[in-house]
Order: C-alpha cells, then sequence, then structure tokens
C-alpha cells in the first residue's frame, strides 16, 4: 500500500485548480481552504483564482459602500484586476450608466465582449445602435444578429436589467432615444418610425417582458426597424 500524500506537497498548480474550483462553488469555502495551510493561502493569491467566484452581481449588497463590507470591497476589486468578467461588466454598466466614466465604461464593456461574455456583447450593440453614424448603427447591427442567432438575446437582457435594476433609480442615466437617431434611415420604408407605437400597443405600459422576443417588431420584415424595437425593449430594461 502507497502512503498517502501530504495535501502540503501537492504541486503549485494543482492546489490553483482546487482553489479554482472551490471559488466557483462558494467565496466562504474559499476563504476557509486558504486558511487551512500555505500552499492553499499561497495558490488562492492566483489571478486565475479570483476570474472564478460565482458572484451574484444583480445583488446590491455585495457592492455595499458600508464600512462593514470593506472585505468584500477589497475582494471584489481584486477580482476586476484580475479579470473576472461578470465583475467587469457590472462595473462597465456603473461607468456607462451610473457614473460619469462614459468612455472608461464603453472601452471595458468592449474588452469584455470581445472574451465571449453574451451581456456585455449585448450591451456594446445596443450603444452602437444608439450612435448617430451609420457605421456604427451597422456594426451594433450585426453583433446583435449573431446573438439572436445563438438564441442569446433574452438571458443577456436579463442579466442587464439584473445589474441596472439592482442600482438606485435617481442615479441610473438612461440612454437617450428619439426620432433622430433611429437605425433604420429609409424613407420609403412602410414601418419607419412606428415601432413606438407598436411598443405602446403590445405592451401598454406593461414594461419589457422576457417574451417579448415571440411577439413585438418579429413580424416586421425591415430588419432596421427590428433594431429600432429592440433599442426601445433596451430603454425600458431601466424602468
Ligand atoms: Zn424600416
Amino acid at each position: 500500500m502507497y502512503p498517502l500524500t501530504d495535501p502540503a506537497n501537492l504541486p503549485h498548480d494543482v492546489w490553483t485548480l482546487i482553489a479554482g474550483r472551490t471559488a466557483a462553488q462558494s467565496v466562504r469555502d474559499l476563504c476557509s481552504l486558504r486558511m487551512s495551510c500555505t500552499a492553499a493561502r499561497n495558490a488562492g493569491e492566483e489571478d486565475f483564482v479570483y476570474r472564478c467566484p460565482s458572484i451574484p452581481i444583480w445583488d446590491q449588497r455585495w457592492w455595499s459602500m458600508s464600512p462593514m463590507h470593506q472585505a468584500g470591497r477589497n475582494f471584489l476589486a481584486r477580482c476586476r484586476q484580475s479579470g473576472h468578467l461578470e465583475v467587469l461588466f457590472r462595473s462597465a454598466v456603473s461607468d456607462l450608466f451610473l457614473g460619469r466614466c462614459h468612455f472608461a465604461g464603453m472601452e471595458t464593456m468592449h474588452i469584455v465582449a470581445a472574451q465571449g461574455h453574451s451581456p456585455a456583447q449585448y450591451t456594446v450593440s445596443m450603444m452602437l445602435m444608439l450612435r448617430d453614424d451609420f457605421e456604427s448603427k451597422n456594426k451594433g447591427l450585426q453583433t446583435f444578429r449573431g446573438l439572436e442567432a445563438a438564441g442569446a438575446p433574452t438571458i443577456c437582457k436579463l442579466a442587464f436589467r439584473g445589474v441596472i435594476q439592482g442600482t438606485w433609480t435617481h442615479l441610473r442615466r438612461m440612454p437617450m432615444l428619439n426620432a433622430d437617431n433611429l437605425v433604420c434611415s429609409s424613407h420609403a420604408c412602410p414601418s419607419r418610425g412606428n415601432m413606438g407605437a407598436i411598443y405602446r400597443h403590445k405592451r401598454c405600459g406593461r414594461g419589457w417582458d422576457v417574451n417579448d422576443g415571440d411577439g413585438g417588431a418579429a413580424h416586421i420584415p425591415c430588419v432596421h426597424c427590428w433594431a429600432d424595437y429592440e433599442l426601445i425593449l433596451f430603454i425600458h430594461l431601466f424602468d
């Protein structure tokens, strides 16, 4: 019979993997593991481990400014620094729609989106379509169509709404949507400019609904008007 290996002799990489798996299950368990021995504590300091925790990003208590939550904020800051995608996404939403760091927020959102994070890709697509120039609008539309093809928009909207709804109403800075920044620019299009009326008719004060993707403007043949309808849904995620 072989003698059991002393856990302290496990290679650092193995400890790092164990710590990462533990972090993905529970932050509390990660803290306990890190206190168990020096090898676990050292592994727990790796960037990889700080990218793993499952954090309820919509839960405002995690971002509480109370002095009691300083340790939690330090932990989140370290996750952000290590490239934790969910934390970066939340931070980008905060910079874009709550703070005054629009440029930094958009930059972070692009970085997170480039790593395949669907809610960030969704946010980027909406922000691009809200711009005035044709090239940005087109780029945003292509990104959104990619998400649509993958069946991702609903989960993206739920993630975005979860974050924005967890913030103080008076701090939210809703993006502007008006007749001048419509995606559909064809004056020959019969549905152009009617998306607001369709939204009011469909939802009639009920706000955005998870099932909006099934109805709404799905029957409209103009893909640009459909994008305008999606922008209206995006704005109503802030309600
Ligand atoms: Zn149109």
